[in-house]
């Protein structure tokens, strides 16, 4: 070709070069090392210059985001180049030095995987088991499904009809048909279960399909830990063949904005070719905190459907549904007195039902009535009827140490302001059934400064015995 003998090989390397380090600057460090850094030149042919990709998934991105700036830079360096192709080519040995060892032989594994596996099925998986191989203490992708958590066990009423059909909809329909598919609501309330019940009618229907449900906490973990080993690259593979994608607690990435933009990544190319996504999360897309906005706009342009908190009726279904599940005789009165006392959630309430058989049965089958479930809750109905606030344990709080509820949730770190800040933090992580993300939101803060929180305190009254003593105190006050 005559191209070929007027741009010689190593000019068109220099410019790549040349290229590449600018793309870098232009885009940033950590998209440059996911996306393009992989990329090699391939050959040059009537204008046409190609570049090889490893995988149709990265092609994918990098048509839709860098070819136009590939090919303006390229144009202006060298008019011969008239357009830039992009090719998928399988790493082979030419691609050396371009990935770690680890990466280059999961690729290698990956591209020669005949057929989806399922991630789940972790023993089963092909992909998964060489990701293990390959990473070392590496776990697998998905994690196990609840086996109780199925659409047969999930009690249907008012308050979450809505979200169960959406979640059979999707579930049933061989075509996507909301994506994604958004669930949200108050912790205990069933988004974990709609999910899980997704994914095993899905499983039944179809065991090729590869579903992938992981929480958004899990998410981040692994991304952080291919960032620290440089190994973006096999992360996003571990994506490319998943069918359907389920990312529980969302919130949780509040704040963190690399792994957000690797999430982004990930759920467009995954939307782009079709595959079902479905999301849970504690609050509306809307009003997610910390999250980016062309995220949330992203993750809200599915169905959203939300799980409202229990009515009396569910309780009583569920308490019912239960009894049976585990072949209990349960009176109705108890479960009507149940039913009315623990209101705030699902958990709480199977967690009650659970107490009172445990009870029963280690009494050598002793019957179950009022009284005995009466006394058996005695404890847990009365912190529960004595409920404190967030509010309520920053004011006590604040008083006990001699400052202002305002001082409490400035951004001031000095330890008088400090250490009442995280001992309300804790007491407001045991005395309330609030996430760690809403107390956070109650203190200005977000749910990563609570933990600490907790933690330290945990470790301080085991060391500090005047702090262990004005804890208890506030305990007391706030528990009387
Ligand atoms: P979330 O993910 O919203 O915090 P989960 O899905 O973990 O809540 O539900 C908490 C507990 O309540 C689980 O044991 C779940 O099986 C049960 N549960 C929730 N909703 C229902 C329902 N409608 N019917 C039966 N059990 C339910
Ligand atoms: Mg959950």
């Amino acid at each position: 070709m005559a191209e070929e003998a007027i741009i010689n090989n190593s000019s068109v390397q220099d410019q790549w070069g040349q290229i590449c380090s600018q793309l870098k600057t232009e885009v940033g460090d950590t998209a440059f090392d996911s996306w393009l850094k992989p990329l090699t030149l391939g050959s040059f042919n009537d204008g046409v210059m190609n570049i090889c990709v490893p995988t149709r998934f990265m092609r994918n991105w990098v048509i839709t985001h860098y070819s136009e700036r590939i090919h303006k830079i390229w144009e202006k360096k060298n008019p011969e180049i008239k357009s830039v192709n992009f090719v998928v080519q399988a790493v082979n040995d030419e691609a050396k030095g371009l990935y770690s060892p680890t990466c280059r032989s999961l690729l290698k594994k990956i591209t020669s995987t005949p057929t989806p596996t399922n991630i789940y099925q972790s023993g089963a998986s092909a992909l998964t088991s060489n990701a293990n191989e390959v990473f070392a203490n590496a776990d697998p992708l998905s994690v196990p499904l609840n086996p109780q958590y199925t659409f047969d066990n999930f009690v249907v009423g008012k308050t979450n009809e809505f979200a169960y059909a959406a979640a059979r909809k999707v579930a049933e329909s061989r075509n996507v048909s909301f994506n994604p598919l958004f669930l949200y609501s108050g912790v205990g309330l069933g988004k974990t279960h709609l999910m899980h019940a997704i994914a095993w009618h899905i499983k039944q229907q179809d065991p090729s399909r590869n579903i992938v449900y992981l929480s958004a906490e899990k998410f981040m973990y692994k991304f952080v830990r291919a960032l620290r080993y440089k190994d973006t690259t096999a992360f996003k593979e571990q994506f490319r063949s998943v069918d359907v994608l389920m990312v529980d607690d969302v919130q949780f990435m509040g704040g963190k904005d690399t792994t957000q933009e690797e999430f982004f990544y990930t759920f467009n190319s995954l939307i782009e070719e079709g595959r079902q996504i479905i999301i849970s999360a504690d609050k509306s897309p809307a009003d997610l905190e910390g999250i980016e906005t062309r995220l949330k706009s992203r993750l809200g342009c599915g169905l959203v459907a939300d799980i409202h908190p229990t009515d009396f009726d569910l309780r009583m279904g569920i308490l019912q549904n239960k009894a049976k599940q585990l072949g209990v005789e349960v009176p109705e009165k108890v479960c009507e007195f149940l039913a009315q006392k623990i209101t705030s959630n699902i958990r709480e309430l199977e967690g009650a039902l659970r107490r009172v058989i445990a009870h029963s049965q280690l009494l050598s089958g002793k019957e179950i009535t009022l009284d005995m479930t009466q006394d058996v809750l005695k404890d847990m109905l009365r912190s529960y009827d004595r409920r404190t606030t967030i509010d309520e344990i920053q004011k006590k709080v604040a008083e006990h140490f001699n400052i202002s509820v305002k001082e409490m949730q400035s951004s001031r770190r000095a330890r008088t302001v400090a250490r009442p800040r995280q001992i309300a933090m804790y007491l407001a992580k045991q005395l309330t059934s609030r996430s760690l993300p809403e107390i956070g939101r109650k203190f200005d803060r977000d749910h990563t400064t609570v933990m600490h929180a907790v933690r330290k305190v945990e470790e301080l009254v085991l060391e500090d015995k005047s702090l262990a003593e004005d804890v208890e105190a506030l305990r007391r006050i706030l528990e009387a």
